[in-house]
């Protein structure tokens, strides 16, 4: 089930319960109005019912969370299968933190990606990187071509940095090798913060490469579009 804001919902029966949703389309992945229809009531928790794409026909469920009143719950519709269209990616609270204009440019792209316009979404998500190596690499290198800037990336930037004072805290006067002396005393903070710290080192380590990998071998195998009004053969 897939939360989706209120503010999706363009228009509503007379029982508050949504008629008409704009949500891009998980069947012909553009923008597209769906319609609902009547609502069913069950157990007196939530309400559901079927809408279609007014363009493909593609049916979504839809549930809702209802009050004692029988009302709508705010923000607490749900659609299935999840619509096309991304949310935000976990962590932007860094990216803003490291640079508020960036941020924007990143939560545009991830807009017009959800309002189906690929190619402002590609060209923005293109002033990102160019802005992103721009923050990042030293004054002389940030005239350089966004190829070349993103090739001297690694020869610039301390990747190893976040992996650093781990073995500080696993070690046995650590903060996380101290408390090993004592199973019996490990708290839930404790047990939770250690947790973390192996899901962020799989993460650098095992995942982003493996994911990079995976999409760059999407990228090799994926058919050439044909280009718009051009000769085909
Ligand atoms: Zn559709």
């Amino acid at each position: 089930m897939h939360q989706i804001p209120d503010t999706s919902v363009q228009a509503r029966f007379a029982n508050g319960f949504a008629r008409a949703i704009e949500l891009i389309c998980p069947g012909c992945n553009t923008k597209a109005m769906f319609e609902a229809r009547p609502w069913q009531e069950h157990g007196g928790q939530v309400v559901a019912t079927e809408m279609s794409c007014t363009r493909c026909g593609r049916p979504v469920l839809l549930v809702q969370l209802i009050d004692d009143f029988n009302n709508c719950k705010p923000e607490t519709l749900f659609t299935y299968p999840a619509p096309g269209g991304r949310d935000c990616m976990t962590g932007v609270q860094h990216l803003q933190a490291l640079s508020g204009p960036l941020a924007r440019t990143y939560d545009s792209a991830v807009k017009l990606y959800n309002h189906a316009e690929w190619g402002p979404t590609a060209l923005t998500v293109r002033h990102l990187l160019e802005g992103l190596c721009a923050r990042l690499l030293p004054a002389e290198k940030r005239d350089l071509p966004l190829p070349r800037q993103l090739e001297t990336l690694p020869r610039d930037i301390d990747l190893t940095r976040p992996l650093q004072d781990i073995s500080h805290l696993m070690a046995p006067d650590g903060a996380f090798g101290r408390q090993f002396e004592d199973e019996a005393a490990i708290d839930k903070v404790t047990a939770e913060n250690l947790l973390e710290l192996a899901e962020q080192l799989i993460h650098y380590l095992v995942v982003l490469p493996g994911e990079l990998a995976e999409l760059k071998s999407r990228i090799a195998t994926a058919p050439v579009p044909l280009r718009r009004g051009g000769s085909v053969g």
